[in-house]
């Protein structure tokens, strides 16, 4: 059988990091190698990085991450209950930002898809958005 970890945490910047080192201590259990040990923590900092600047863009809300290891896989599902993103398609497509600047370059789910072996994403406009990544 499976076990899994929920947390929620709001959405300041500092919390990217907590959730990343989270993530890590608990994939840790699957006995991973350093590179797959850095590959989620880089996922995981993308898509919880995408929940508090687009997500929640002015506002302080609620994160949620929610951690399950199953047959020796992990999954990880980033959920906000912000924004939403309009057309799913396009904001995956590399360098698509809705936020062109020196600090985003439109990579965080292209990096989120090359790191993790699966990678879905819902979302609705004013709902929020869920991302989903199983390695
Ligand atoms: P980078 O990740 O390289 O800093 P970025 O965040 O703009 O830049 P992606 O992470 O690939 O690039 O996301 C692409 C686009 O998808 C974002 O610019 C944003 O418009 C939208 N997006 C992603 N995650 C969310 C979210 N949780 N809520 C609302 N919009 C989102
Ligand atoms: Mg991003």
């Amino acid at each position: 059988a499976g076990e899994t970890v929920h947390l929620e945490f709001e959405s300041h910047s500092h919390n990217e990091q907590f959730a990343r080192v989270v993530s890590a201590v608990f994939a840790a259990r699957l006995d991973p190698t350093v590179e797959e040990i850095e590959d989620i923590k880089t996922a995981v900092s993308e898509a919880v990085t995408n929940a508090i600047i687009h997500g929640y863009e002015k506002e302080i809300g609620v994160v949620h991450l929610d951690l399950t290891i199953e047959d020796k896989s992990l999954t990880i599902v980033v959920r906000d209950e912000g924004a939403g993103i309009a057309n799913v398609k396009q904001a995956m497509e590399p360098l698509y930002t809705s936020k062109p600047s020196k600090e985003r370059s439109g990579m965080g789910f292209s990096f989120m898809e090359a790191f993790m072996d699966e990678v879905t994403v819902e979302s609705e406009l004013g709902k929020g958005t869920e991302v989903r990544m199983v390695k």
